[in-house]
This record gives structure tokens, C-alpha cells and sequence, in this order.
């Protein structure tokens, strides 16, 4: 599609949370809405999201057929917000390719150059960049091209002053530190499996992490929920995956059970650690919060 198709995102006009309770909205702030795993009931898995109280998803793109999903997905339905960009899987895809059966799934072919020039066209229709980052544990082998792909996000990101929702499985400290030497602020770190300390530093520096629905089966999840400073957390689910009973299909309403988890953790009442998410959601994208909170 040309550059143009869709408008530049804005927030909701202020009638819309006229039909919002008043409590804190929850969020799911990474997710693949696009999935086919949701073709055939999207509109029962946003039903029972709004039940949950979650009132914004942010839909990552991944690659050519994703970002525009995501984009079209958006512009339909207001509690979606369409993130875009290149998985570092598909960033090196056709290197994948050329290599023979590597991955435990079929990749498809991507036109990398042709797919940053989508997104640099069209970032103002997207609320951040995403997902992008580094990969070592699928394609280890091809990480020099992973990288040049993912320097090109992080300047596009910054250019277009959006922020970037980051993969960064077996590289965690490489991508925070192309972050960091490139000048980006405006981060989450999306399911961080690093080093506690490495967190907390990208937590110094601005960045927040977002805490999976797996939460409860993962030490790290915990310590970062309940160690990491409120102020930097989020929530995602990545759904479908890391659904919290594993084998399922998982779906944003699970992020309630997260932030019920977090204010476990942190001995804090579920209100309170809600109003501190929200705020940190509408923060890093820039979402203004309904009239009746004001942060
Ligand atoms: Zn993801």
C-alpha cells in the first residue's frame, strides 16, 4: 500500500473515555493481534480483554504481511495500537534461506531494505517501533546482519521520536548497549531474560521492561516484578506465545492476573500498582491518560 493509507497516530478523541469505568486501564503494551492463531475469534479475545480491564494492545508488526496487518487491525479497532517492525529472525531471512533448514518453523522470505522503507514511510501512523533487537538463540550465526538491521530501527525510532519495543534473547547486553551507544531512551525491553543487574542499569537509563503472563513460573519475572524500581515496569503477553499454562494460546486479558501477581509481590494494593503501570504505559508512548487522571 502507498504511504499515506492510514492517519498519524493520535490519541483518543476524550468522548472515548467517556465509556471507560474510572478505574486504572490495563494494558498489554506487546502482542501479535495479527497472528492467524486469532483469525477466527478476535472478537471474543478483545471481549474478554475489555472484561479483564484491559483497554490498550499494542499489535507488533514483524515483518512485511504483519505491519500492515497491524496497521489495518488498528485503524479499526481504537483500543489497538499499531507497533512496527522487523523481527531479527526475518531481518536475516534470506540468509536463513540460503543456509537450509535452521529454524523449527518455515520462514518466509523478507525484503529487509524494501520493509524499513515501509516503516520509515509510515511510523507516524504507529504508536512505536517494533519488534525489533538481537537474536542468538534461533539464528546465533547471523548476527552481523541482525545487527546493521536493528542500528537501522533504532535510528529510524529516534528520528521519528517513537519508542522501541525490543527483542533480546541471548543478546540482552549487546541490544542494551546499541540502546544506549545510539542514543535511544525511549525503550521496552520486551520478556528480558538477561542478567538482573543489566535490567536495573537499562532501568537507570529510562528503559522499562515489560513482565510476560509467565510470570509465575519464571524466577527472573519475579525478582524483576518485585526488585526493579514500579516506575520501569509494564506488561505484555506476546500472544499467542508465553501463554501462562504452556501449550495454550495466550491472549491479552492475562495481563490482569500479571498485575495482580506484581502487586503480590511488591505487597502493594492491585489499584495502586495499576495507577503506576498506566502511568508508565502513557509515558513511554506518549498516550494521553483518560481526563479524569490527568497524569
Ligand atoms: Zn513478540
Amino acid at each position: 500500500m502507498a504511504a499515506g493509507d492510514w492517519p498519524p497516530f493520535a490519541p483518543l478523541p476524550p468522548t472515548y473515555y467517556l465509556l471507560l469505568p474510572t478505574a486504572p486501564m490495563l494494558f498489554d503494551c506487546h502482542t501479535h493481534l495479527t497472528d492467524p492463531a486469532f483469525a477466527g475469534d478476535l472478537d471474543a479475545v478483545l471481549a474478554r480483554a475489555r472484561a479483564a480491564g484491559v483497554r490498550w494492545m499494542v499489535t507488533n508488526g514483524t515483518d512485511g504481511p504483519t505491519n500492515r496487518a497491524a496497521l489495518a487491525l488498528a485503524a479499526t479497532h481504537p483500543e489497538i495500537l499499531p507497533a512496527l517492525g522487523i523481527y531479527p529472525v526475518d531481518a536475516v531471512a534470506n540468509e536463513v534461506l540460503a543456509s537450509g533448514p535452521t529454524l523449527p518453523w518455515t520462514q518466509a522470505p523478507c525484503d529487509v531494505a524494501a520493509e524499513l522503507a515501509f516503516i520509515d514511510a509510515h511510523a507516524s501512523a504507529a504508536v512505536a517501533i517494533g519488534e525489533c533487537g538481537l537474536d542468538g538463540h534461533w539464528v546465533a550465526t547471523h548476527l552481523d546482519r541482525q545487527r546493521e538491521v536493528f542500528a537501522a530501527l533504532i535510528d529510524l525510532a529516534l528520528r521519528h521520536d517513537r519508542p522501541l519495543i525490543v527483542h533480546s534473547r541471548r543478546a540482552e547486553a549487546e541490544a542494551v548497549e546499541m540502546l544506549l551507544a545510539r542514543g535511544a531512551t525511549r525503550v521496552d525491553l520486551h520478556c528480558f531474560s538477561g542478567r538482573f543487574k543489566l535490567a536495573q542499569r537499562a532501568c537507570a537509563a529510562g528503559f522499562y521492561c515489560s513482565i510476560p503472563a509467565t510470570l509465575p513460573h519464571h524466577e527472573l519475572f519475579q525478582k524483576m516484578a518485585r526488585d526493579l524500581p514500579l516506575t520501569s515496569l509494564l506488561t505484555e503477553t506476546d500472544a499467542p506465545y508465553l501463554a501462562p499454562v504452556r501449550g495454550e494460546r495466550n491472549e491479552p486479558a492475562h495481563v490482569a492476573a500479571t498485575v495482580a501477581a506484581i502487586a503480590e509481590l511488591r505487597h502493594l494494593p492491585v489499584d495502586e500498582v495499576e495507577a503506576t503501570l498506566e502511568a508508565n504505559f502513557c509515558r513511554l508512548f506518549r498516550i494521553d491518560p483518560p481526563p479524569e487522571r490527568g497524569r
